[in-house]
């Protein structure tokens, strides 16, 4: 790849469903999360690495590929990526895959990738920051590890410049810039976009025609000890709930100037304190 001609480029989206985290439950005899009483959505931050795919793209053609591990209702959802502009998705689906802590997960994701990328070829691998339900913000890292590929975490802006990508990341008085060869994998910060809307041309395509290709454990080259809950060396020991914080609240009455005195007074004291 040279310049910004990337008509081949191929971005593979990790793309994971997490229940809403209004509904979620945890089990206090199992110390699993209770998923099937709480509807699913897209995972928020994974809508940010979408658009930053999709954008990529935009700018430079190619494909936008989703990847996603999880059980066959996960279906539905890539189709809602598809309708957004991806190309095409992928669904690791087997109950060989379950119980994975973020190592075997992490595994069995490369191991897709790995598929796609001999079959189809592979420039980048996106995935969001953190999820909302795991929330280790460890997968993406653990990809990278499994396919010895670079990695840059918690990017915020992305360019690929003479077949290199470019990343910004914000850190403590400013930003670096990183750069790497392809491919390669990246978390992408969250909130760095405003996600698109459905594109409602595509959405007949996608919720009916479009391929959602399922892979088993037997379509991957798997070691099968690396997997579910065999390939997964960590456990859930401890369940607590966190204090909900008291939170006050204060209507500050007068006139602008009294409201704004009296406002500087206050975050002055709550700035003292916590100094
Ligand atoms: C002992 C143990 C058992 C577990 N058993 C189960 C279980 O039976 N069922 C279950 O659902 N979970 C289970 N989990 C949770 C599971 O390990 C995590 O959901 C998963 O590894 C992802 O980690 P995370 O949520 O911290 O993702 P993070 O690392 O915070 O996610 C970062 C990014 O990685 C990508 N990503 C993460 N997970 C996926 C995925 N599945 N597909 C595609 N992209 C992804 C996304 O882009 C996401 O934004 C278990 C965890 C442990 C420790």
């Amino acid at each position: 790849m040279s310049g910004t001609n990337h008509r081949d480029l191929r971005i593979i989206c990790c793309v994971k469903v997490v229940p809403r985290p209004e509904e979620v439950s945890v089990d206090q005899d199992t110390m699993t999360i209770d998923r099937a009483n709480a509807r699913s959505i897209i995972n928020p931050p994974d809508m940010n690495l979408l658009e930053m795919a999709l954008q990529l793209k935009d700018q430079h053609g190619g494909e936008v590929i989703l990847l996603s591990m999880g059980p066959p209702l996960f279906d539905e959802y890539l189709r809602v990526g598809l309708s957004l502009g991806a190309d095409s998705a992928y669904l690791l689906s087997d109950r060989a895959f379950g119980g994975a802590d973020t190592l075997a997960t992490s595994y069995t994701l490369a191991q897709g990738i790995r598929r796609i990328r001999d079959e189809r070829g592979c420039d980048l691998v996106l995935c969001g920051e953190e999820s909302s339900d795991g929330a280790t913000a460890q997968v993406p890292p653990g990809i990278a590890e499994w396919l010895d590929m670079p990695q840059v975490t918690y990017a915020g802006e992305l360019s690929l410049v003479d077949g290199h990508l470019h990343a910004v990341r914000e850190v403590k008085g400013g930003h670096e810039v990183l750069k790497a060869p392809l491919p390669a994998v990246v978390s992408v910060r969250v909130g760095v976009n405003e996600p698109r809307f459905i594109d409602f041309e595509r959405k007949a395509w996608a919720e009916n025609e479009a391929p959602v290709t399922v892979w088993a454990a037997d379509d991957l080259d798997l070691d099968t000890e690396a997997i579910g809950l065999t390939g997964s060396p960590t456990s859930v020991s401890g369940l607590g709930q966190a204090r909900s914080v008291e939170r006050r609240r204060e209507v500050i009455e007068g006139t602008p100037e009294e409201e704004a005195r009296a406002l500087f007074e206050q975050l002055q004291t709550f700035l003292r304190v916590r100094a």
